[in-house]
């Protein structure tokens, strides 16, 4: 299969230095496949996006070298496949409406499915769920750096794919656009791990192609936390040298062990350097940070 890679921010803010690692490492799994690298900006929930947010994240990538094929592809510009993507799950039974808020299945660990056969209430504002009841169990894939991934569904529970508020859910647009863009290999943060087996249930679901995955050992401060803006991750340089030192920093940090007389080398000579050199393998050499 043609590498086809991505990158997927929610712009939610700019990028920090843990979402940084997750583009450049898809970025040089893809370059080094000789394969495309797509960015798609994930804005379906506006109010977490604050505007001139995808810009910066724009920006920010092209400071670092990191050059995208083709279009962006905006999200909130897709309504209408996510919509076809929900009426063909709804017409195969595997999507129904919901009633229900969260504060009347509270006693339970995952939503127990009551709507599954009705809404209990269809004059309340409707959410849409996926059935996890239905589709083929158990759930697997091989992970490229965590192996054999096994999941049983109906542990997980019924996902929204489409909120009350009318919002996507994040599950089934990354489904539709990653099989509309052909993306053969998704590289991303192990914070995401917990989403991949609602993502391979819409896949069968929708008899998408699946993509292969690799998710990224979470990168954590020197506070031991996870790095995010809740968190105050601190702002990415952006002068040159700045860049210059993060980039050489950021391929340490992905276990690459680049040369130590690239640490000021212009962006592009650090990135051939890195595409070239680019072995998947040693990002065990993250695992000091490993959660
Ligand atoms: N938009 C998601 C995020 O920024 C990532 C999506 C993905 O890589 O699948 O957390």
């Amino acid at each position: 299969m043609a590498y086809t890679g991505r990158f997927a921010p929610t712009p939610s803010g700019p990028l920090h230095l843990g979402s940084l690692l997750a583009a450049l490492a898809s970025f040089l799994d893809a370059r080094h496949a000789k394969g495309r690298w797509l960015v798609r900006i994930e804005d379906i929930d506006p109010p977490r996006c604050p505007t001139g947010a995808a810009d910066t994240i724009l920006r920010q990538l092209e400071a670092f070298g990191l050059k995208w094929d083709g279009p962006v592809r905006h999200q909130n510009e897709r309504h209408a496949a996510y919509q076809a993507a929900l009426e063909r799950l709804a017409a195969l039974g595997l999507a129904y409406p919901c009633s229900c808020s969260r504060k009347e299945w509270r006693e339970y660990a995952i939503y127990p499915g009551w709507c599954r056969h009705k809404p209990l209430n269809p004059e309340r504002p409707l959410a849409w769920r996926l059935r996890s009841d239905l589709g083929r169990r158990p759930i697997e894939w091989e992970d490229r750096r965590l192996g054999h991934q096994r999941f049983d569904p109906t542990e997980l529970g019924d996902v929204v794919l489409k909120r009350k508020d009318d919002l996507w859910a994040y599950q089934l647009a990354v489904v539709v656009d990653d099989a509309d863009q052909g993306v053969s290999d998704v590289v991303r943060g192990a914070d995401l791990l917990d989403n991949t087996p609602w993502q391979r249930q819409l896949q069968d679901a929708l008899e998408c192609p699946v993509p292969r995955y690799l998710h990224l050992p979470l990168v954590l401060g020197d506070n031991g936390q996870k790095l995010s803006k809740q968190n105050l991750a601190p702002a990415l340089p952006t002068d040159e040298a700045g860049i210059r030192h993060t980039l050489h920093h950021a391929l340490q940090r992905l276990g690459q062990q680049p040369p130590r007389e690239m640490a000021h080398a212009c962006v592009a000579d650090q990135l051939d350097s890195a595409i070239s050199a680019w072995r998947p393998e040693r990002l065990r050499h993250m695992a000091a940070n490993e959660h």
